[in-house]
């Protein structure tokens, strides 16, 4: 749902150099709260413009042919015509969209600088104040979605710092764009169709309905179908205002986690210690275990948080063997489910432990180790192929696929298992000549 990079190509590489299955993505997008927005570590590290770029679709068609297409069929969906022409007054494609779009940045941000971002002390005091401005609707809100408030406050703080930043740019012109002629027509065409349904129910005017280029909206980055199935109107002036009410916007955000399978007064993950000769292959999102068995396999858990030892957890080297890791639970898949990005979980779990003055990380960070860029992980991918393993297409995107790829290779070599590409493991894939 962040609007710096929703439907970024890049940030889906770095979920899945987070070991994570997209599903969130855009080849899946109706089910996140927001969509695809990404990560972290997937950040690219230079402006929009200078990246490669992929290659636009050409339209067969005139913008004011195709408008008028959508006209007939959203109106056979029972949109007014005055709602429609409303909203498409003056409209036009913005190539600024497009540009955002198709950008496939080289370079990725290590997942220790997005966290350290995220959790930055001008974040966790802001955040702080608002646990205390607002505490009478987050008390509200918990008794209704059963939603703890600090998680609540860090996913807000995530989406839009607390409402601050929520995308200036005009939610019907973006996805008529991306609709017209972006990557995911049907989906931007889809999301383009709820945007009209806001509209015609009143709850905001087309031009106060802003958002980021790809059409994430308001204090809680929802996308229009998300904002249909979840928007509340909690002050009860009869609108579901997530751009202007901070409680119909935490609320509705805590619909969605509510929604998501939130449970209240459980940790969502919890940093561990690895025996010595811990097998790191344990480490997948897909390998999930309860709690006691973690411990017997040589887990360590300081504090189990009140937690019972069957409760379902997996093993989470978000940078590697090297780099802290975190048993995650049951909350921890309800934020992926709000934002599918390894990365933004995290960010979300420890800014709201940071909020609930629990200590920072023991754990260091690998900070010597460099992310692959984009080149260098299509390479990883073809030398892989090439020596016969299966890490799926070379696209630059580690996914499920080449991280069971990484880990045989690991394996064969006799190295750590823990599935994450390294410069070393590449090097190691192309000899020198
Ligand atoms: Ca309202």
């Amino acid at each position: 749902m962040q609007q710096r990079h929703t439907f970024n190509r890049s940030a889906r590489t770095l979920l899945a150099s987070l070991a994570l299955l997209c599903s969130a993505c855009a080849e899946q997008p109706a089910n996140p709260a927001a969509a695809a927005s990404p990560p972290a570590m997937a950040v690219s590290s230079q402006p929009p413009s200078q990246p490669a770029a992929a290659p636009q679709p050409q339209p067969a068609l005139s913008f004011a042919e195709w408008r008028s297409q959508l006209r007939s069929e959203a109106l056979a969906q029972g949109i007014s015509a005055q709602t429609f022409d409303q909203a498409f007054a003056g409209i036009t494609p913005d190539p600024s969209v497009l540009r955002a779009d198709s950008s496939q940045p080289e370079f990725a941000r290590p997942v220790w600088e997005y966290l350290a971002g995220a959790t930055s002390p001008v974040r966790v005091r802001n955040g702080q104040a608002k646990l205390a401005q607002e505490q009478a609707s987050l008390a509200a809100i918990h008794r209704q979605f059963g939603v703890d408030a600090a998680y609540l406050v860090a996913v807000w703080g995530m989406e839009s710092s607390y409402g601050q930043f929520m995308g200036e740019q005009s939610v019907i012109r973006s996805l008529a764009t991306l609709a017209y002629s972006g990557r995911r027509q049907q989906f931007a065409r889809s999301q383009l169709l709820a945007a009209l349904n806001i509209l015609q129910r009143g709850d905001i005017s087309a031009a106060r309905m802003r958002g980021s280029w790809a059409g994430a909206m308001g204090q809680t980055q929802f996308i229009p179908t998300t904002y249909n199935s979840h928007a509340v109107d909690f002050d009860g002036d009869g609108r579901r205002d997530i751009w202007n009410s901070s409680a119909d916007a935490l609320a509705s955000a805590a619909h969605y986690l509510g929604a998501s399978g939130w449970q209240s007064g459980q940790p969502w993950g919890l940093e561990v210690r690895l025996e010595h000769n811990f097998d790191y292959a344990l480490a997948d999102p897909d390998n999930r275990r309860p709690l006691r068995e973690w411990q017997h396999l040589g887990v360590q858990v300081s504090d189990v948080a009140g937690l019972p030892g069957d409760a379902q957890a997996a093993l989470l080297l978000p940078a590697g063997y090297r780099g802290p890791a975190f048993l995650v639970f049951d909350n921890f898949r309800a934020i992926l489910k709000y934002n599918n990005s390894t990365a933004y979980a995290l960010a979300v779990g420890l800014l709201g432990d940071r909020l609930l003055g629990k200590a920072p990380l023991q754990a260091a960070w690998p900070l010597d180790e460099p992310m692959l860029g984009r080149s260098q992980r299509i390479a990883l991918q073809q030398a892989l192929s090439e020596q016969g393993y299966d890490p799926g297409p070379a696209d630059g995107i580690i996914g499920a696929n080449t991280r069971k790829a990484v880990r045989a290779f690991q394996q064969a070599q006799g190295w750590p298992a823990d599935g994450y590409p390294t410069i070393k493991l590449l090097q190691q894939l192309q000899p020198a000549p």
